[in-house]
Formats: C-alpha cells, sequence, structure tokens
C-alpha cells in the first residue's frame, strides 16, 4: 500500500491512519481527499475513496469551493508544510480566521520534499551534519509553530503529534479521530499537524531520522493538543 513513496516516509503512516479512521466511522462513500501537489499526489493510485489533487498550496481554497457546493461531504484537506504554511499561508489563515469547515491534515518534515528538499518554513536547521553543532546556530526562533499563528481565531480543534515510534503514531491517531468526531459533530476548523519522517532528503537512515525527531525536533516543535472544542 502506498508503494509509491520512499522507504520510511510519514506519508505513509498518515494516509494509513486517516484510512483506518474513514472504516471505523463507515464514511468512505461520502469521503473525498484533496491532495497536494508534490509527494502527497504519490499517494494518489492507492486512495480507496474519491481524491483530487490540487495546485501547489490551494489544497484548502480547493477544499472550501467544493464543501461549500456539497456540504454532505467528508472533505479532507491533506498537504505539506511548504503548501499550508508558506504558499498556501494565507487560506489558512484565513480559513481558521472564519473556522471554516476544514478537516485538515499538514505533513511536517521540514521540507519541500519532492523538488529536492528546499527549506520550509518549519525547517529547524538540524539536518545530519549540524546535529550537534551549537543550537543557538539553527533556526529555532524563526520557524512557524501553528499553534502561534492561530491562537487568537475560534477554531475547533488543533493538535501536534509525531509519526516515530507506536506511542507517538498511537497518540496521532487518537488525535485525528477526535478531530474528526468534532468534524463531525460540528464542523469547524480542525488541523492536525504530524512532524514525520523524510529519511530521503535527510540523507539518513530511517531510524536516523525517526531519532532525529524524536531527540532534537520534538523538543522546538511541542506534541499535544492546543485547541479542543
Ligand atoms: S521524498 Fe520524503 S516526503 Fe517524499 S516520498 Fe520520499 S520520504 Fe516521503
Amino acid at each position: 500500500m502506498y508503494d509509491m513513496l520512499c522507504k520510511g516516509c510519514g506519508h505513509r503512516t498518515a494516509m494509513s491512519i486517516i484510512d483506518r479512521i474513514i472504516k471505523e466511522y463507515g464514511i468512505k462513500e461520502k469521503t473525498i481527499v484533496f491532495l497536494d501537489v508534490a509527494c502527497c499526489s504519490l499517494l494518489m493510485d492507492d486512495i480507496e475513496y474519491d481524491d483530487v489533487m490540487c495546485p501547489h498550496g490551494r489544497v484548502l481554497d480547493v477544499s472550501r469551493g467544493y464543501k461549500m457546493l456539497r456540504k454532505d461531504k467528508v472533505v479532507i484537506s491533506y498537504m505539506g508544510d511548504g503548501a499550508a504554511y508558506a504558499i498556501g499561508i494565507e487560506e489558512m489563515i484565513h480559513s481558521a480566521r472564519e473556522n471554516f469547515d476544514i478537516f485538515a491534515i499538514v505533513i511536517n518534515n521540514g521540507l519541500y520534499s519532492m523538488t529536492g528538499g528546499q527549506f520550509a518554513p518549519t525547517f529547524t536547521g538540524i539536518d545530519r551534519k549540524n546535529i550537534d553543532s551549537d543550537k543557538s546556530e539553527l533556526n529555532f526562533d524563526k520557524v512557524l509553530k501553528i499553534e502561534n499563528l492561530l491562537k487568537s481565531f475560534n477554531i475547533n480543534y488543533l493538535a501536534r503529534c509525531a509519526l516515530t515510534d507506536k506511542e507517538n503514531i498511537d497518540f496521532s491517531y487518537e488525535c485525528i479521530k477526535k478531530q474528526m468526531d468534532i468534524y463531525m459533530r460540528k464542523g469547524g476548523f480542525c488541523l492536525t499537524e504530524l512532524i514525520s519522517p523524510c529519511p530521503t532528503n535527510y540523507k539518513m537512515t530511517i531510524k536516523e531520522n525517526i531519532d532525529l525527531i524524536d531527540e532534537n525536533i520534538k523538543q522546538v516543535y511541542k506534541i499535544g493538543e492546543f485547541i479542543v472544542k
């Protein structure tokens, strides 16, 4: 399943969690997933319900337009951090400001992965060569933390999890399931960010990348639920 992705890619884990929740809710027939281009698009062939690939950074806009017409549908907006927090930051802010009915998943691996690993606004500066360097030289104070940006808006759900070990993946499942519960009961803007490995662009083994997240990146990005309504 999701064989187009590299080995150890966090997208596979993320989409498997979403698949499980859609199956548990029995909502396959009414679900449609809007995917950003780039590595998200590699999921398309294997998704077993309706999906649409959107222009880069425009997932939320396309999802909003569709949701306005089809309020009966479960609309999932799935994107990477470059799309969500750089190219698409405008629609992110205004969707949150309006508490628009959005079920958003953002994969945070710090990079524009498909185009070779250019830095997204989430890149911490920690990579293989500077993992032991003076942390004052790194990008910790400059990264975009979505909880800081969205905290002034009246949104319904916001969480961050990490796709690393069993404990963290189980917590990701619990958060996304709670996100789905809130979205199904009362709609509104609901977002879970998933810190994800991308061993290909970090040029690490899968274990090294997971250790990097657990030991370093999670110190920069707090794991947990920030808003639950
Ligand atoms: S480049 Fe990174 S994000 Fe893209 S499929 Fe490979 S591991 Fe996943």
